[in-house]
């Protein structure tokens, strides 16, 4: 892209700048959790509207999804939004001390508020341009819901709304602007119900099966095999039901849930095969059946070299977001909350030498950096191993920062954060324009994306008999 057309999109992002600060605002306003964005999603769909999108709702026959597009023929670029927030993170904004507006309230712990209104405010853009040249192409906003957990990209993923998508674009609130590393790992949430047979603990226990043995051997079998397995896999365990509390009662049915976690889709989908035979054995030893359920699950981030690049390529024409003395002031408030630890980390993870005294972020992180840590898992993820996919991080907040914290919920309305927004949007916008104004980055990502995959065979996450959550409730109340 040349300077000129640059610039050209970055005003675009500015004359709209009030539409998009407001809408996120709202947002953060009314913290609604996985599945439950009702009033999040129709407030995306109300600036969709206004902004002249053609609206698909209940994307994937889910009720909080939604997509607006914009443009005739040519490629489609999709740009992704995310509004869910987070349980027991109620907080005030612009205050630098723990102050929950509702106790046990939501709260806006991830910055999603940002995330969904920074994309749109991009699709925006691009949109505005598209028609002001007449340049074929459409770009397309996806409201995904129920990110923090939920996985809903991988139910829209298995519904095909992505299927004629060319590249996806997305970002991420984060303490530095840059491109993301991709390294997120593939996970799969799963229940395991053990059933067993009740009876007196003293005067019957011969008569008594326990489900909840079963489930105590299936985590020390599950213990025994993490000598095994590869040292960047995870596997973490909840016991969600124990059967009961009275000791004197053999238990009749336990539930323990898994979360596992793995570099890649394979490697995670060859340690849940081995999870559920600990759980066959386990059962088997204690004359218990067990049933599991998969919950929610993401594949791993597929990166993607040549749209990682032209996406640096914008943040360096760019250049840094630019914070006034405000700006720091507040950041600095929020960074004497936090430990030496919390900030020195966060510097390193982004691959920066740890400086003390900087507030907000002042720089863009170099390409393919970080220190190594292993970070979660997005259902980005998911769309990335179907569409060439790219994804920067926005500097939004204080650096030390941790996520999902009550400091991270009282930035989410500061002036920093609404410029930090726009600086990723101004990014996402002039990378979508670069692709539609050269089709050969397009193709160059779609080479990049089959090599990387070599032939991989995509097995979703999502298995085909889960329904999403939304669906499910609307399904029981139509019965
Ligand atoms: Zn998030």
């Amino acid at each position: 892209m040349s300077g000129k057309n640059a610039s050209e999109i970055w005003d675009l992002i500015e004359a709209k700048r009030e539409v998009f600060y407001a809408l996120s605002d709202r947002i953060w306003d009314m913290p609604e959790l996985n599945f439950e964005e009702h009033r999040s999603c129709a407030e995306h769909v109300a600036v969709l509207e206004q902004q002249g999108f053609r609206i698909t709702r209940n994307v994937a026959g889910i009720s909080t999804a939604v997509m607006g597009e914009a443009g005739e023929d040519g490629p489609v670029i999709a740009i992704l939004g995310e509004y869910d927030a987070l349980p027991g993170l109620s907080q005030a904004a612009g205050v630098a001390e723990q102050k929950p507006l509702i106790a046990g309230g939501n709260g806006h712990g991830c910055g999603h508020n940002l995330l969904g209104s920074g994309s749109l405010m991009a699709a925006t853009a691009v949109k505005d341009y598209l028609e002001a040249h007449g340049i074929k192409g459409r770009v397309r906003y996806y409201g995904c819901p129920a990110e923090e957990g939920g996985s809903a990209k991988g139910f829209m993923v298995r519904a095909g709304v992505f299927d004629d998508v060319d590249i996806a674009i997305s970002w991420h609130p984060a303490p530095f602007a840059g491109v993301n590393n991709p390294i997120s790992l593939a996970c799969n949430e799963i229940n395991f119900h053990f059933s067993g047979r009740a009876s007196h603990a003293a005067a019957s226990p011969h008569l008594g099966r326990s489900a909840l043995d079963a489930v105590e051997l299936m985590n020390v079998g599950v213990n025994y095999m993490r000598e095994h397995m590869p040292s960047t896999a995870r596997i973490h365990y909840a016991v969600t039901d124990t059967g009961g509390i009275a000791p004197n009662v053999v238990q009749a049915k336990a539930t323990v849930r898994y979360l596992i976690r793995a570099r890649d889709l394979p490697e995670m989908q060859g340690l849940l095969h081995r999870v559920k035979k600990i759980a066959e054995g386990a059962a088997l030893m204690t004359e218990t059946s067990v049933r599991s359920e998969i919950v929610s699950g993401d594949a791993n981030l597929v990166g993607n070299t040549p749209l990682e690049q032209l996406m640096h390529q914008n943040l360096e024409r760019l250049g840094p977001p630019v914070f006034d003395e405000q700006d720091k002031a507040f950041a600095a408030e929020i960074q004497k909350t936090l430990t030496a630890e919390d900030i020195k980390s966060s510097f390193a993870r982004f691959g920066l030498k740890p400086r003390m005294g900087v507030p907000l972020g002042d720089v863009i992180f170099p390409p393919e950096s970080g220190d190594g840590t292993l970070v979660g898992s997005t259902d980005v993820g998911t769309v990335s191993w179907v569409v060439p996919t790219v994804q920067m991080r926005g500097a939004t907040y204080a650096v030390g920062t941790p996520g999902h914290s009550w400091q991270l919920v009282a930035q989410g309305k500061a002036p920093a954060a609404h410029k930090g927004m726009e600086h990723a949007a101004k990014v996402m916008a002039g990378t979508a324009i670069d692709l539609l104004l050269d089709l050969a980055l397009i193709d160059a990502a779609k080479a990049d994306f089959r090599e990387r995959l070599d032939g991989t065979p995509f097995v979703n996450p999502i298995p085909d008999d889960v329904d999403p959550p939304v669906m499910a409730q609307e399904t029981t109340s139509q019965a």
